[in-house]
């Protein structure tokens, strides 16, 4: 069994929304109740309160206010959950010896969603190709609301939890579905090998040759966020029109998240379609991004958010495909190679001699000094890594990310108490 996320858009009508705000706001007000109830414990008897200590007040807080019934009992558990994870983290970091914001009160406004962490009281019904109905509470009571999206999974798969979010002003339901194995497979049209050096200039370079350039939002948005962002630090902060381009900025923001992420779907899966063995190097989280400091004589303008941008849509963008390589890879039995970029060095070696050739980030053509080959240099590092892929014995293990669980277990003093152990169980 496999999980997989899937993402619907939803579609409610005003009562529905309006409906879905009341619930949004409840949530949120649990959650900050509970954090207040924390702070007052410690502050008041140097006392900390637990999630379970929480979670069984739950019973008298729904006797009292019959409004948060409907939410369903386990979804405000999984409120309290959120705010315990959030404490959790807070201490780890600072165990770390890092400085961590501590857990803050929220509005309704900063208060992304709420979730289901199991198949009770919400049922989400495929129509189609692309349309579906959610429908969510119990009883009579219960709303179906239209929502747009689909998986490939079929019948086989048997949605594991449900978390709603509102993002400027939109509706998503992201439903955790259980696949098996056979319904994960996909066709490979192609039996090929092939290396792969991910840069700057163009997005990806394979071994013959073949460039995929840089996806155009990179050349079309981002002009339109720097000019957006400008003009909002030209308005009075805090004031109305300072606010809606704020507004705009996020939307924007969100626009290129979506055409990256669409990008990368569609790449990732030519790849292992067409490959039996993909070499690439490991993943690198530094030195991806070209500085935009400029040099002495010629300094650059925007130094700081061009960094900024730059790293944020480049780095998360070869992260992800990191991601969907690996996960899709298992999926069409593509043979995916992570070369071990400290050892190999496939930025200077050669591809045809073996010999390192050290060489500026500057230099875009490979001429090798020993054997006079010559190559572009993304491409004698995309022929190194495939060589590499034909070693036995090298490169690092590919790993997909684990989605995480929902009902992750909280850690508490309160744990062996005997009413809660079994509802958790
Ligand atoms: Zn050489």
């Amino acid at each position: 069994m496999e999980r997989r996320k899937v993402t619907f858009r939803l579609y409610p009508n005003a009562a529905e929304d309006a409906r879905l705000i009341g619930w949004l706001r409840l949530h949120c007000e649990l959650y900050n109740a509970a954090l207040e109830e924390r702070i007052d414990a410690y502050r008041k008897h140097g006392k900390s309160v637990g999630y379970y200590e929480q979670q069984n007040v739950l019973p008298e807080i729904k006797a009292d206010r019959p409004e948060f019934v409907e939410l369903g009992s386990h979804a405000l558990q999984q409120t309290l959950r959120k705010l315990d994870l959030a404490f959790q983290s807070f201490f780890r970091r600072v165990k770390a010896g890092q400085t961590p914001g501590f857990p803050r009160f929220k509005s309704a406004k900063r208060f992304s969603g709420f979730c289901y962490p199991d198949p009770a009281g919400w049922k989400l019904m495929q129509l189609g190709a692309r349309g579906a109905t959610l429908r969510i509470g119990s009883g009579k009571e219960a709303m179906s609301i239209r929502a747009r999206g689909q998986h490939r999974f079929g019948e086989g798969g048997k949605p594991d939890d449900l978390t709603i979010t509102r993002k400027h002003g939109q509706w998503l339901a992201s439903v955790t579905v259980r696949v098996p194995d056979e319904a994960c497979a996909r066709t490979r049209t192609g039996d090929a090998h092939r290396g792969l050096d991910f840069g700057l200039n163009d997005w990806a370079t394979f071994d013959d040759g073949q460039t995929i350039a840089n996806p155009r939002f990179v050349r079309n948005e981002l002009p339109r966020m720097t000019e957006l962002q400008r003009q909002q630090a030209r308005k009075k902060r805090g004031s109305i029109r300072y606010r809606r381009l704020g507004r705009q900025v996020a939307k924007l923001h969100e626009r290129i998240g979506n055409l990256r992420r669409d990008f990368l779907h569609k790449q990732t899966t030519r790849m292992v379609q067409t490959c039996a063995v993909l070499a690439t190097e490991e993943l690198r989280t530094q030195n991806m991004s070209r500085s935009a400091r400029g040099t002495q004589e010629k300094p650059g303008r925007m130094v700081r958010q061009k960094a900024g941008l730059n790293r944020e849509i480049l780095s998360a963008g070869s992260g992800m495909a990191h991601q969907m390589l690996t996960y899709k890879a298992a999926e069409a039995y593509t043979r995916l190679h992570l070369s071990n970029t400290r050892q190999l060095k496939p930025s200077q070696r050669c591809a045809a001699c073996w010999e390192l050739v050290p060489r500026t980030l500057a230099q875009r053509t490979h001429v090798c000094p020993h054997c006079g080959h010559t190559a572009p240099r993304d491409q004698n590092a995309a022929s190194v890594v495939l060589i590499d892929a034909h070693t036995p014995g090298t490169g690092v293990a590919a790993r997909p990310k684990p989605l995480a669980r929902q009902r992750a277990r909280s850690k508490s003093v309160t744990r062996e108490t005997p009413t809660t152990a079994s509802q958790d169980a």
